[in-house]
């Protein structure tokens, strides 16, 4: 497993290397955009650590111009927070997943993990998890054939369960990756958002799977029932 990490910040990139060799992967590091795109289309990764900020060529060019060259490797952006306009933008441009800054490099390592087993095609602007589709750029949202209206709150946890649709997302992982950073968070405030997702997603459809689980201690998760 080869990892290409692309961040200008020195201590960030040089602490992801350390901590990923240890884990036994082969890692490249660049600080510069440039040269990171340079190597990420002419040499093979099998996933690539983005850095959005970047001096020279940022991220979302960089992302954009992979994908234009049908480099299809898994992207992870890092982003810092509350830039959420920035990760919508490098989604779209298409980047794979993102991690907020500051970071577990648990999380990270679990992310990587996810995108390495993932098959070498970009998610694309609709993802998809049984008949629950939703559309990135149009903010479409369907279960089967019929539309559902969500929030714009609601879309975001969505958005992020589906990402990482067949995996546990902690509280922690849902509030620090899904709300702004001066968004007022209540101890229960992701279970009251969960809850507003099953009574539009799972109760109105009786018949069909539920999809929206909840692992008691651990977290939630996009999945079927009885596959938990
Ligand atoms: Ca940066």
């Amino acid at each position: 497993m080869k990892i290409l990490v692309i961040e200008d910040e020195h201590k960030i990139a040089n602490s992801i290397k350390k901590g990923l060799e240890q884990e036994s992967y082969a890692v490249d590091v660049t600080y510069s955009g440039t040269d990171g795109f340079d190597m990420a289309s002419s040499e093979e990764y099998d996933v690539i650590i983005l850095d959005l900020m970047l001096p020279d060529m940022d991220g979302i060019e960089i992302c954009h111009k992979l994908r234009q060259e049908k480099i299809n490797t898994p992207i992870l952006i890092l982003t810092a927070k509350g830039q959420l306009e920035d990760k919508v933008k490098g989604l779209n441009s298409g980047a794979d997943d993102y991690l907020t800054k500051p970071f577990a490099f648990t999380e990270l390592l679990a992310r990587i993990r996810a995108l390495s087993r993932r098959p070498k095609t970009n998610l694309g602007p609709v993802l998809k998890y049984e008949d629950l589709t939703l559309n990135t750029i149009s903010f479409e949202v369907k279960r089967g054939e019929k539309e559902i209206k969500l929030s714009k709150q609601e879309f975001a946890l969505l958005e992020y369960l589906l990402r990482h649709a067949g995996t546990i997302s902690t509280k922690d992982q849902i509030i620090n990756n899904v709300w702004d950073y001066d968004a007022d968070i209540l101890p229960n405030t992701v279970e009251v958002y969960i809850g507003y997702l099953r009574n539009k997603i799972d109760k109105p459809f009786k018949g069909k799977p539920n999809l929206i689980l909840t692992l008691r201690g651990f977290g939630y998760k996009i999945g079927k029932e009885n596959h938990v």
